[in-house]
């Protein structure tokens, strides 16, 4: 981690070698590439949020595959990929 929290480049390689699902799953991306981590790309939990929660009301998500947000140098959320990883042991 740097300073300002955002991954280095190393760190988002090692992200992006730990995402497990398919790459033609759907996942957010921030359109403004600003507000709400734009490094990031989130988990879906209704159409349009971030399963993190990430964002407010004026934040703008749009849909990619994670194969298109790795592509535009963005590592998965590690907030919604904890809060799948709890979801599925349920
Ligand atoms: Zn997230």
């Amino acid at each position: 981690m740097t300073d300002n929290g955002k991954p280095t480049r190393d760190e988002r390689v090692e992200r992006a070698e730990a995402e497990s699902r398919e790459a033609s799953t759907e996942v957010l991306v921030s359109a403004s590439g600003t507000a709400g981590g734009s490094y990031a790309y989130h988990d879906m939990r209704t159409a349009g949020r971030p399963l993190c929660g990430a964002g407010d009301e004026e934040t703008e998500y749009v849909t990619v595959t994670i194969e298109e947000a790795q592509r535009r140098n963005k590592a998965p959320c590690q907030r919604c990929r904890y809060l799948d990883s709890i979801a599925e042991r349920d």
